[in-house]
């Protein structure tokens, strides 16, 4: 007797594997490795190598998935980047299980349903009919899935990837599937996050002066920062910004503070370098904050009239019917890690899903738009792999 492999258990329609991927708890970096065993399973029969990419040593759960179907193609692929990680449920009372992955109404719900599970769903899915579509045909060449672990606590898997150039090939270009409602979106701000620190001398608080006070240093570099701002703006991204974010110090009412520590968020825009604008932070803040980089991704910004974005537009239009408006993302995205690398790499995100769904209690994700996800990712890989 033999015993026949399922195909449609290893090729599953797009949303019963949605379904199945928010039925997976992976709140901030749990059971990643899990889960995109669970995705290289039926990518590694189709043709892809698959590869974990583990980002935290500590933890071995916390990894991306690096799938590549012909690393040996010297011509330019496409990338497909999403990530499989979600935030918590929050406190909130949910109408139906965050993890239940059930459908209502043509929604998909759950937690991870919009942001993103049901992109990665979908980039999965027409990964997986693109290689077997090359393997009936012959072709050879590459097309690069990167599903990473680690997004939303700050993009952690993509940043280390982004050490290792090679596992990104030699792409082309870039579409990173983050829900944008199906409209393509040509970047978003870069992120500058800045940790100061002020030291001092503790004492009893009684006797202030036999101290020296962390938090009133601190108070003054914030003062002095309260009125940092950026001139930089662009078109699309719009303004630069800066903001104070948090201040911690003390530990209790009768001791005066020995250290004293201060967040800065910056958003930027492309032109002023990084690193100059920590310069001018730590210029502002004076000689008492030590000054930290926490976080440092690049603005993203690919030019809408490139013939690629072009071709973009007409093939994700004529899936939705809707001309769509020429626009950017306001929330951060693993882009910037492959942007970090390729600074020239045209990349777009587009994915299904309203981001204004994303993180929320009862988030969903419209069945529709994912397999019209489904049909865009298609075409764009068809179209770039056309000839
Ligand atoms: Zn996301």
């Amino acid at each position: 007797m033999t015993t026949v492999v399922s195909k449609a258990k290893k090729m599953p329609d797009v949303v019963d594997l949605a379904q199945e991927l928010v039925r997976f708890y992976t709140v901030l970096g749990e059971n990643e490795r899990t889960v995109l065993e669970y995705l290289a399973d039926p990518l590694e029969d189709a043709g892809f190598s698959c590869s974990f990419d583990a980002y935290d040593e500590a933890y071995p759960q916390r990894a991306s998935l690096i799938a590549r179907l012909h690393p040996e193609d010297e011509e330019p692929s496409l990338y497909l980047g999403g990530h499989i990680d979600t935030v918590p449920f929050g406190n909130a009372a949910w109408r139906h299980d965050p993890l239940g992955g059930v459908i209502e109404d043509g929604r998909l719900c759950g937690r991870g349903s919009c942001d993103m599970k049901a992109g990665v769903a979908a980039l999965v899915r027409a990964a997986l009919d693109f290689a077997l579509e090359s393997k009936a045909s012959g072709r050879k060449r590459d097309l690069v899935l990167h599903i990473y672990g680690g997004e939303e606590g700050g993009c952690f898997g993509s940043r280390h990837a982004a050490q290792r150039p090679e596992l990104f090939g030699k792409p082309g270009a870039g579409i990173v599937a983050e829900p944008t409602f199906l409209i393509p979106l040509y970047g978003h701000k870069g992120a500058l996050w800045l940790t100061l620190r002020t030291a001092g001398r503790a004492a009893h608080s009684s006797m202030p002066d036999k101290g020296d006070n962390a938090l009133l240093s601190m108070l003054r570099v914030a003062a002095r920062l309260a009125d940092f701002h950026l001139d930089a703006s662009h078109s699309l991204l719009g303004k630069a910004t800066a903001a104070l974010t948090s201040l911690h110090s003390g530990l209790n009412s009768n001791s005066i503070p020995d250290k004293a520590v201060l967040t800065l968020d910056m958003r930027t825009v492309p032109g002023p370098d990084h690193a100059d604008l920590a310069r001018s932070v730590a210029e502002t803040a004076g000689p008492d904050a030590q000054i930290e980089v926490v976080y440092d991704a690049p603005s993203v910004w690919t030019a809408p009239d490139l013939p690629w974005c072009a071709r973009v537009r007409a093939l994700t239009r004529a899936v939705t019917g809707v001309e769509p408006e020429v626009r950017c993302a306001d929330f951060f995205t693993d882009a910037a890690s492959a942007r970090a690398v390729f600074p020239q790499l045209p990349i777009c995100i587009l994915g299904p899903g309203d981001p204004a769904l994303a993180h929320v209690t009862d988030e969903f994700c419209p069945v529709e738009q994912i397999r019209a996800a489904l049909r865009i990712y298609k075409a764009l890989i068809a179209d770039w792999y056309k000839g």
